[in-house]
């Protein structure tokens, strides 16, 4: 049972987007599928989906081949995609029911799942509104009530916070909760480290189309287990002062953030007075330091030398 991916393989011409990704994702979790832009998350929620085929490799849900486009592997999906699928001359409750019918869904069965659907992503009050009116938060909350009007056993989430306010991503990100307690098993991609490490119970990282990285978050932290992260609080920072403290022994990365610079290293004590004398050489203000646990983001950097924000 569950989503099962071997070895799959997905070319754009000479693009190669999915470069061979095995892996299983259990009923009843909540996986997030975490990579920065173009690392080929929606590429494989797309193969996952049947919307796009594979070069090689198989993909299976609850043991059925996705290849076989059977209407019963359809049943069990909801796709939440990243561009927003719902139809701006439409209301909501108008947008709702034609994904419901899409589904199957006729009648009795049609109103009680689409009026659910508006209730539980608070959206009754405005279903009769057209969707034009609607914030950008609003049309991303739609987006969702339009993929699980059919109750799907796998809710598929394709970066559904992207360009929203704090509080429709916090509705969001607990109606993801709330849909995985009531039984649904979740797939939730996205750039965000935050959100990925606050609601997934399992990660898979993902860049330039490898799945580079798997487990739980604490798995994940737990490879970095001698590595610390040195936060480091600039004014002026001047740029060329970076390559020299990336040179030092016991560095492993540096990221530099807008008023920040993060040190991922194993000797954090000793780094720290090294880095203050570089940074001195050229009068860069220091404002605060502090020694911080590891994130995803740390984890990430680690892998790839690379940042996840960029
Ligand atoms: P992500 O969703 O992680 O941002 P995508 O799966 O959209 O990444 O893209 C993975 C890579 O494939 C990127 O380099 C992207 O430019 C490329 N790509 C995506 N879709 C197409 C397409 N239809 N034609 C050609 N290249 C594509
Ligand atoms: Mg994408």
């Amino acid at each position: 049972m569950g989503v099962e991916l071997k070895n799959v393989v997905k070319r754009y011409r000479d693009k190669l987007a999915v470069d061979n990704i095995s892996l299983r994702i259990e009923d009843g979790e909540i996986f997030g599928l975490l990579g920065p832009n173009g690392a080929g998350k929606s590429t494989t929620i797309k193969m996952i989906m049947g919307l796009l085929d594979q070069n090689s490799g198989k993909i299976k849900i609850n043991n059925m081949d996705v290849a076989k486009k059977s209407l019963d592997v359809r049943k069990i999906l909801g796709l939440v995609p990243q561009e927003l699928a719902i139809y701006e001359d439409l209301t909501a409750k108008e947008n709702l029911e034609f994904f419901a019918k899409l589904y199957g869904l006729r009648g009795k069965e049609l109103k009680e799942k689409v009026n659910e659907a508006l209730e539980f992503t608070k959206l009754t009050e405005n279903k009769n509104e057209k969707i034009k009116r609607f914030s950008g938060g609003m049309k991303r909350r739609l987006n969702i009530a339009c993929a699980i009007t059919h109750n799907p056993e796998i809710i598929i989430m394709d970066e559904p916070t992207v360009g929203i306010d704090p509080q429709s991503r916090n509705h969001i990100l607990q109606s993801v909760k709330e849909l995985n307690k009531r039984g649904s098993t979740v797939i939730y991609t996205s750039h965000y480290m935050q959100e990925v490490e606050e609601i997934c119970d399992r990660v898979g990282i993902i860049d330039h189309g490898k799945l580079i990285g798997l487990g739980t978050n604490e798995e994940l932290k737990s490879q970095l287990s001698e590595e610390e992260r040195l936060v480091i609080d600039v004014m002026n920072m001047k740029f060329n002062l970076l390559e020299e403290i990336r040179n030092l022994n016991g560095v492993i990365n540096v990221i530099q953030n807008k008023d920040s610079l993060e040190i991922l290293t194993k000797k954090a004590q000793q780094i720290m007075q090294d880095v203050l004398f570089i940074l001195s050489k050229e009068d860069v203000k220091v404002s605060n330091i502090s020694l911080q646990q590891p994130n995803l983001e740390s984890v990430f950097l680690s892998l790839t030398g690379r940042n996840l924000r960029d």
